[in-house]
């Protein structure tokens, strides 16, 4: 698409933005301008998308999920499981993870991703089976050719069995492979700047899968390259137990003894923060990802979003996933929580918003379906009804979703290829 090309898009049915009745122009990957009532765009030769059935929004950011998990959807030895036996029953089936079947579930969430209306999405890849060493890669390419924004983390894990740890041996890196890579990944491929579309994070999984060695180790790295911080914590009541044995100390003491708690960091769940916690995160601007539905399912617990963010700490929405959601919808996730603090955990404060100078990024849904006869208020309905599926997506001014669908994307054929590795993964 040519980016020195206006686009107006004119007349939404509603936006959510103030002063925008007429629409938008975007050019150069950026909104230039917002359109009032009565008004015509003032920018030069603006070629209009007539948006009067759609409802526009910022583009959806997800901030946590595990896109590889999309080959063990519903797998019957992980059902009904709480997080560590959930765990114990799929390592297993995670460590006969290959290239192609990496590429094919990747493609799938990011794919189901974009349907929903998300524009920029995380991925916590932390399982590192012999043969799996260019994971990161994999992904990146896969988010280059669907158009989505994306911050990948690179993740890892280093404490198995043998040394106390949940993970079998399989699927666990040593420590300076694991640096080794994580600096490789950076240098390669994480975009500086407020038009990156492939950024870099570093991800120790857990505090029950990671050393404290490579804990420390992974922070100190991280300020070096100056690249974000993520993990798992507070996840469960099981975790908090494992964490007093091990250390000592809550999950939260452990973060900061390991030079995590800071501003760089965004925690995926943070369901089991005390109050002098939540204060202790609000004041250090370290921000937390919550997946509501996930939660649910593995009946961690619940996330106490509104106290966190009286608190001051930014609450993002994540899907997690895809094996204990499981599904990669983020507007459901939207249906299950509202909150608005999903770019400060991703560390980009021009996205998440409709305002001039910020990105591109918009989802256009219509109210075409049943669900939504009958409805008072569009954008309300967008989310008290259940909106599943975007009808049109922009990410840093180019569509990448057109009429429901991903050009050039044959979803049959991505259906049959991901359903075949599937199979293979859990036959092993
Ligand atoms: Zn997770």
């Amino acid at each position: 698409m040519d980016q020195t090309q206006a686009i107006w898009i004119r007349d939404p049915l509603s936006i959510l933005a103030d002063g925008a009745e007429r629409g938008i122009v975007v050019r150069g990957g950026k909104i230039v301008e917002l359109v009032p009532r009565g008004r015509e765009p003032a920018t030069a030769n603006a070629v209009a998308y007539d948006a009067q059935a759609h409802v526009v929004l910022p583009g959806l950011i997800n901030t946590h999920h595990h896109f590889y998990q999309t080959l063990t959807r519903a797998l019957p030895a992980a059902l009904d499981r709480e997080l560590f036996p959930w765990l114990q029953a799929l390592y297993p089936v995670w460590a006969r993870l290959t290239p192609e079947s990496l590429h094919l579930g990747v493609t799938v969430a990011m794919s189901e991703l974009l349907l929903s209306g998300c524009t920029t999405t995380t991925d916590h890849h932390y399982v590192f089976p012999a043969g799996l060493e260019d994971a990161i890669d994999i992904e990146v390419a896969a988010a280059q050719r669907l158009g989505i924004r994306v911050l990948l983390t690179r993740g890892s894990m280093d404490r198995s069995q043998k040394d106390g740890g949940l993970p079998p041996d399989s699927v666990v890196q040593d420590e300076d492979t694991i640096l080794a890579d994580s600096e490789r990944v950076v240098a390669k491929h994480h975009q500086r700047g407020e038009d990156a579309m492939v950024q870099i994070a570093l991800a120790p999984c857990s505090p029950f899968s990671v050393t404290t060695s490579l804990m420390r180790a992974t922070a100190t790295l991280a300020d070096k390259l100056d690249v974000r911080l993520h993990t798992h914590l507070a996840e469960t009541e099981d975790e908090n137990k494992f964490c007093e044995q091990m250390h000592g100390c809550r999950p939260l003491d452990y973060l900061e003894q390991c030079g995590w708690l800071n501003a760089r960091t965004w925690l995926a769940h943070g369901i089991f923060f005390n109050s002098g916690e939540m204060k202790r995160l609000g004041k250090a601007r370290t921000a937390v990802s919550h997946c509501a539905c996930s939660n649910q399912i593995l009946a961690s617990g619940c996330c106490p979003v509104c106290e966190m963010e009286e608190a001051g700490v930014s609450i993002g929405l994540g899907v997690d996933g895809s094996a204990s959601n499981d599904e990669s919808n983020l507007m459901q996730e939207v249906r299950a929580a509202s909150t608005k603090g999903s770019a400060a955990c991703v560390g980009r404060p021009e996205l998440g918003e409709i305002a001039l100078g910020k990105a591109a990024d918009l989802a256009l849904f219509k109210l075409d379906e049943l669900r939504f006869s009958g409805h008072g208020d569009p954008l309300a309905a967008l989310v008290l009804c259940g909106a599943h599926r975007a009808d049109r997506v922009m990410v840093g001014g180019n569509w990448v979703v057109t009429d429901g669908a991903i050009p050039g994307l044959d979803v049959s054929e991505l259906i049959r290829r991901h359903s075949a590795a599937a199979r293979a993964m859990h036959a092993g």
